[in-house]
């Protein structure tokens, strides 16, 4: 396969220089690219899973429910099951014929003058409507009660089926599980899920300076930092990614850090991918045959982002310096991830804020500037950090999001409103 982007339709040329290859780089802008990654982010197939491994997964079932919920009429307080009437008027003396345990139904009905104790979550007995909370009534002794304070037919009492009829779809396909859901899917008898299967994912570091973080650096050496960062942050939606290590910008041995990379659905390359006579990433994926739908985007930091495929895999070359691959791994990686666990909207959540400097760039690309999101009163606030620039880990690290200066304009002044893209 050639190298290049020529082949995508509706790409604008935005200042982008020529590849080694000799052709266009083409340029595309954020929207453009992220079609593209999506269009290109197959739906993972279908699994069971046991139910706490599910959070953070998309169902790919209905949900039904075998049971109502609540499954009897339930009081929802510790207190006095009664008949309404007999409290319409109080002080009221009750007599107390029994004592009701959850998860002991009492065979006792409850007739005039009469009431039980009963506990939350136990099942109201027949002939009371209405439960007094123990803390409006006061022992009497002698199995009778005082009952202070009046209450209308069905006060704290939880009514069969209220929340869920039996046969009820209780979640539905496609939803993203939350702990809420998982509690659900308990309640209804679930102990086992379908959902789509997280991608196979390898991070693979790249360039003849980089080392392990447990050594010390020599002279120009620099310790790897994005493949922790691409670990963790792809661990917060459940994937376990494999490291691959760290390949030098040498032909053979990288070649064969790709090759295994390869085998995986999603392989993630941080290095190599620019226009450094040692970034030898793109050239070697596409001899190994892998398709490069793009090469550059209309995003600073972060322009010299590759996406490559090959059969059942997607390629992502990410510029090496550190930010820019925590910030193209948030804008791309991510929403192709969770896209291929089978999200219908798996873009990234962007929060309005009120710029509280003015914040100017070159308008050729949309910019991501880090800063600190400050709540006043109801109103997000943002300020840019001090930053030095991509490399600059520590001065981003201050930041809450990355405010995102769109394409086309060079300067939003203060008071504007921004979009932020938080860090996770
Ligand atoms: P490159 O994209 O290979 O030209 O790298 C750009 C910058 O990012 C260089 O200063 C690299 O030393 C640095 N860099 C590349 N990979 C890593 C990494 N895994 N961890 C930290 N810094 C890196
Ligand atoms: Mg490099």
């Amino acid at each position: 396969m050639t190298r290049g982007s020529s082949r995508i339709a509706g790409a604008i040329l935005a200042g982008g220089g020529r590849s080694r290859t000799g052709l266009d780089k083409i340029m595309l802008t954020y929207e453009q690219a992220l079609n593209i990654v999506l269009a290109n982010s197959a739906r993972m197939p279908v699994i069971q899973t046991a139910l706490t491994e599910a959070t953070g997964r998309v169902l790919a079932e209905d949900i039904v429910s075998d049971v109502n919920m609540p499954p009897f009429d339930k009081s929802a307080m510790d207190g006095y099951a009664v008949r309404a009437q007999d409290v319409e008027k109080v002080p009221a003396n009750l007599r107390v014929i029994d004592v009701i345990r959850a998860g002991y139904p009492s065979d006792k009905s409850v007739s005039a003058g009469e009431c039980s104790k009963i506990m939350t979550g136990a099942p109201i007995p027949s002939g009371a409507d209405a439960v007094v909370m123990v803390e409006d009534t006061e022992p009497l002794g002698d199995n009778r009660v005082r009952i202070r304070c009046g209450v209308s037919k069905g006060s704290n009492i939880c009514p069969l089926g209220e929340e869920v009829l039996k046969d009820d779809v209780v979640v539905r396909e496609a939803t993203v599980l939350r702990p809420f859901e998982i509690a659900l899917a308990a309640a209804a008898g679930r102990t086992t899920l379908h959902v789509y299967a997280a991608p196979q994912v390898a991070i693979l570091a790249t360039g003849d300076e980089i080392i392990e973080p447990g050594r010390m650096p020599r002279p120009g050496q620099i310790r790897n930092s994005n493949s922790p960062a691409l670990v963790s942050r792809l661990r917060r939606i459940g994937i376990g990614a494999d490291d691959l290590g760290i390949a030098p910008d040498e032909s053979r041995a990288l070649r064969e850090h790709l090759q295994a990379g390869l085998t995986r659905n999603v392989l993630i390359i941080t290095g190599g991918v620019s226009v450094g006579d040692y970034d030898l990433v793109p050239k070697l994926l596409a001899d190994l045959g892998v398709t490069l739908l793009f090469e550059q985007i209309a995003v600073k930091p972060g322009r010299p982002t590759v996406l490559g495929k090959r059969d059942n895999t997607l390629v992502f070359g990410l510029p090496g310096n550190p930010v820019s691959t925590l910030l193209i791994a948030e804008l791309l990686v991510v929403p192709a991830l969770r896209r291929m666990m089978g999200e219908k909207d798996p873009l990234p959540p962007m929060q309005e804020a009120v710029l509280d400097e003015p914040v100017s760039h070159k308008p050729n690309r949309t910019s991501f500037r880090p800063v600190t999101v400050l709540w006043s009163g109801c109103t997000p606030h943002a300020r840019p950090v001090k930053y030095h620039g991509s490399a600059d880990l520590a001065g981003a690290s201050r930041g809450d999001g990355f405010a995102a200066i769109p394409q086309g304009i060079a300067e939003l002044p203060a008071g504007s409103t921004v979009r932020v893209l938080l860090f996770y």
